[in-house]
């Protein structure tokens, strides 16, 4: 009857339900049922519908916009509703058709299955049949799909592809049904858990700012805000290759596209620090760029965060980045405008917040359903960006409502270029508590939480001080002051800055964090006793081992000895300083 954008407005829909997939005009464009009015439906079309018009035929599919789980999936890259852009290219080249389908598994590639349960064995939701070596990182847990209970009638080794039955299970009454290696899972829906518990265990990233002072869990969520050019996409970039996580999803939803491409050249080439292994073989990507279809950007963080939660009932580790929501919750704002709802606040639809909360509600780390018994996690990372980096914006406003870490970057530190931008003043993270825990040997955990409070002190100390600098001048200050002064540009500059381009500077392990700290505070409490002995401050702040603490970052993690001979080498020059005084 009508088309506006990406919404089409259908008549004679009465025998559809609302977020049926639907087939529109001769082009089979696909779209989605999201709103009702009599035998009315108004569906939102995930590609371009010019040359679309009145008259032309909408078929429902009667299933809702759905993933493919299953083998296969690791190393895709998808569009935002699960088409494989990999393959396409293959089939279409470098620009897609409209209309086009294809599955998001591969049919004819064939897996190589290993069952763990016998023949006999009573099987219910979630439980693991067996298993798949999809990548040289990644054991493909197969699942009993939800709603499927019974006794395993038959169930075999060997190759098989997605579609093929690899076990038979005959539920109660008596019915069969056929297992494969693939499964489906409404999008919209979060998939089935046993418990919830409560995300304790850091999920290390390697990117000191975020580790020492605002880290994140297995299971817990974060927002990266900020202006243009601060470092969103960079920061989130640095997550997706260095995080402890077994699988990461990378959403780039509505950015643009060579940043993509940058993800697609990159991960394939780096190494993952634990295992050696290419980075790819852990990540699947989704690509829905600026020059893609908007309503599809909707579609792409549900299509990403179902694949991350079917890898978390496999008892994995998964981290979700997504990049960026603001482009997301635009999109929902322009099918909302076409389907002439109330609008709210900045024009954005008033259940903006609902649906915000809903999707980081996804996170968590759980007690997963069924046998045998396991426990998954999923973190989740969203970029917003408001414009003019105004942080009253609706999306960030909604945003912070839920997550929980927050890593404000301040357009300032950009612009000086200090990376990552995240403004340790107004950052926080309510997982702090947990970083001990991080760290093998205990004590080592107990001293970086002290650590980390005397480093945050003194830079709480620093931005006072400046205030007073500015005011009275420099002279006002006592040496003691000036040495803090002098300690929190070191903390700044030789260790929150850290490079991403570097391929030492690009991750630090809490190991290395730990000695790296240290040793900043080595000069710290050195300093402090050789102002004790009367030695002038601008002397402490002259010394050459100055130098070594800036490189510190430089050093490999494998040379880490060398970290520690700089705190040895602090105390001769200081008492150096603190004999000539003596001398005097
Ligand atoms: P945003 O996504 O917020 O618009 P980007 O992530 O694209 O910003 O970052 C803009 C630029 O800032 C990058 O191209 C890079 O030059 C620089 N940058 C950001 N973070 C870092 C970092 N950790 N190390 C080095 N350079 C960085
Ligand atoms: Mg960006």
């Amino acid at each position: 009857m009508k088309v506006a954008g990406p919404v089409v407005v259908a008549e004679g829909m009465s025998g559809a339900r609302m977020y049926d997939v639907v087939r529109v005009g001769s082009m089979n464009l696909i779209g989605e049922i999201v709103e009702f009015r009599g035998d009315r439906a108004s569906i939102q079309v995930y590609e371009e519908t010019t040359g679309i018009g009145p008259g032309e035929p909408v078929l429902d599919t009667e299933a809702p916009l759905s993933v493919e789980l299953g083998p296969g999936l690791i190393e895709s890259i998808y569009d935002g509703i699960q088409r494989p852009l990999d393959s396409l290219v293959k089939l279409e080249g470098a620009f897609m058709s409209r209309g086009s389908a294809m599955p998001g598994l591969s049919r004819e590639k064939k897996w190589q299955f290993k069952p763990t349960v016998a023949k006999g064995a009573k099987v219910g939701p979630g439980d693991i049949i067996g298993e798949v070596k999809e990548t040289s990182l990644v054991l493909h847990k197969i699942m009993v799909p939800s709603g499927i209970r019974g006794t395993i009638k038959s169930i075999s080794q060997g190759e098989y592809t997605v579609e093929e039955t690899v076990a038979v299970c005959v539920s109660e009454d008596g019915t069969e049904h056929k297992l494969t290696l693939m499964q489906k899972w409404p999008v919209r829906i979060p998939r089935a858990l046993s418990r919830r518990l409560a995300p304790t265990n850091v999920l290390v990233s390697g990117q000191r700012v975020i580790d020492t002072f605002f880290p994140i869990t297995k299971g817990g969520t974060a927002c990266v805000p900020g202006p243009f050019g601060t470092g969103k996409t960079v920061v989130q970039h640095q997550l997706a290759k260095w995080v402890d996580a077994d699988i990461v999803v990378y959403v780039g939803c509505g950015e643009r596209g060579n940043e993509m491409t940058d993800v697609l050249t990159e991960f394939p080439e780096l190494k993952d620090p634990r295992s050696g292994e290419p980075l790819m073989r852990r990540s699947v990507l989704i690509a829905n760029t600026s020059n893609m279809p908007v309503a599809a950007r909707e579609a792409s963080v549900y299509t990403g965060i179902t694949i991350a939660e079917y890898f978390r009932d496999m008892g994995y580790t998964v981290a979700l980045m997504a990049d960026s929501t603001s482009r997301w919750a635009e999109a929902m704002r322009e099918i909302s405008t076409r389907l002439e709802e109330m609008p709210a606040e900045e024009g954005y639809p008033a259940y903006l917040s609902a649906r915000i909360a809903a999707f980081y509600e996804r996170a968590g780390r759980v007690k997963c359903l069924g046998s045998p018994e396991r426990e998954g996690g999923l973190s989740v990372i969203g970029a917003v960006s408001p414009p003019g980096g105004d942080l009253s914006d609706p999306v960030v406003q909604a945003t912070l409502h839920v997550v929980k870490v927050f890593w404000s970057l301040k357009g300032e530190l950009a612009y000086q270029r200090h990376f990552p931008a995240i403004d340790w003043l107004t950052s926080y993270s309510f997982y702090s508590q947990y970083v001990r825990g991080a760290f093998e040997n205990k004590d080592l955990g107990v001293e970086m939480e002290q650590m980390t409070k005397e480093a945050m002190g003194l830079l709480e100390q620093e931005s006072e001080l400046r205030e007073i600098v500015r005011l009275v001048g420099a002279e006002a200050l006592s040496p003691r002051d000036r040495l803090a002064m002098e300690t929190s540009r070191s903390i700044r500059e030789d260790y929150l800055h850290q490079n991403a381009f570097h391929a030492v500077d690009t991750y630090t392990s809490l190991e290395k964090q730990y000695e790296m700290l240290k040793t900043v505070l080595h000069f710290h409490h050195a300093g402090l006793a050789a102002v004790e002995a009367g030695v002038e401050t601008a002397a402490i702040a002259r010394v050459g081992v100055r130098e070594d603490i800036a490189r510190a970052k430089y050093i490999p993690q494998a040379e880490m000895d060398k970290i520690r001979q700089i705190r040895a080498k602090i105390d001769d020059q200081m008492r150096q300083l603190e004999g000539a005084v003596a001398a005097k």
